[in-house]
């Protein structure tokens, strides 16, 4: 891994020469694409900031956010997938490096990751994709549909969350690394490291600037009308002030004090 300026690769931890371009988008083959999923309900800094890290690290050339449609496992308190889409727009709008899909949202059926990858290997038959979700999300896989499919599908990175660790993945039934190696991920003496998944996918674990922000959080603080500035962007925070969004059903028939929340 090392340092690269902007929107692009220099020597990285996959160690392949990657063209530089300016900011002007023009989608080449080859690229080494970051797939970053989620809910989004409402995107936020901690979303941001991590995306950001990883396509420094890994020498990514693009982040693709793909916002869920109708998420298979979540059902409480969920804004349309049309204003997940708006808000997380917003929030990448000034990143010339991040793009955002809408695939799953237009999907009518629920919004399977292993259809995602299927689509993106398809949109993308060029390029090199990596499937970014934090140390939670990569634990719940085998909750997901066809998690065996799944992990034969993509190259992972994994990335470190506040409140989970490294080394609770030595409970996962698709990793086995030593667990003195998940430890020194923990304390940041390893700076990253690469496993290989059953099928030859990889896996690869890293550590990234803590940001204790989640969604969950901020639909909390929103429903009890405190302030959710400076957990994400203030273009984010206007449109879900502008759209009620994540207030109770009762609250929503008063009056919103706007910019007071
Ligand atoms: P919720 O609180 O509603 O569960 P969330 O904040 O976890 O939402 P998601 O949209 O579910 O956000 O997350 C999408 C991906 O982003 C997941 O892989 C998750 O692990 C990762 N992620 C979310 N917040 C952070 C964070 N603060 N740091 C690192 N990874 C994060």
């Amino acid at each position: 891994m090392t340092r690269n300026t902007g929107c692009r690769g220099e020597e990285t931890l996959y160690n392949a020469p990657v063209v530089h371009h300016g900011s002007d988008i023009v989608h080449r083959k080859g690229m080494k694409l970051g797939i970053f999923g989620g809910t989004f309900n409402p995107i936020h800094f901690g979303h941001l900031r991590v995306a950001e890290e990883v396509r420094e690290a890994a020498g990514l050339d693009r982040i693709i956010f793909i916002p869920s449609g109708t998420p298979p496992l979540k059902t409480e308190n969920i804004a349309a997938a049309r204003q997940r889409l708006a808000m997380t727009q917003l929030a990448i709008k000034k990143n010339p490096c991040f793009e955002m899909l809408d695939i799953e949202c237009r999907r009518r059926q629920k919004s399977y990751t292993t259809k995602t990858l299927e689509r993106l290997r398809e949109l993308y038959p060029d390029d090199r994709l990596f499937f970014m979700l934090g140390i939670d999300a990569f634990l719940d896989i085998p909750n997901w549909h066809r998690p065996d499919v799944l992990v034969r599908q993509t190259d992972f990175l994994v990335l470190s969350r506040p409140g989970f660790r490294f080394i609770d993945l030595s409970s996962s039934p698709y990793l086995s690394i030593p667990r003195p190696l998940l430890r020194k991920l923990d304390a940041r003496t390893l700076r990253y490291h690469t496993a290989l998944l059953a099928g030859g996918r990889t896996a690869t674990l890293l550590p990234v600037s803590p940001v204790a922000i989640s969604a969950t959080d901020i639909r909390s603080r929103a429903a009890q009308r405190k302030s959710i500035k400076y957990l994400l962007p203030a273009g984010v925070e206007s449109y879900i002030i502008s759209e009620n969004l994540y207030v109770s059903a009762k609250k929503r028939h008063r009056t919103i004090e706007r910019g007071c929340r």
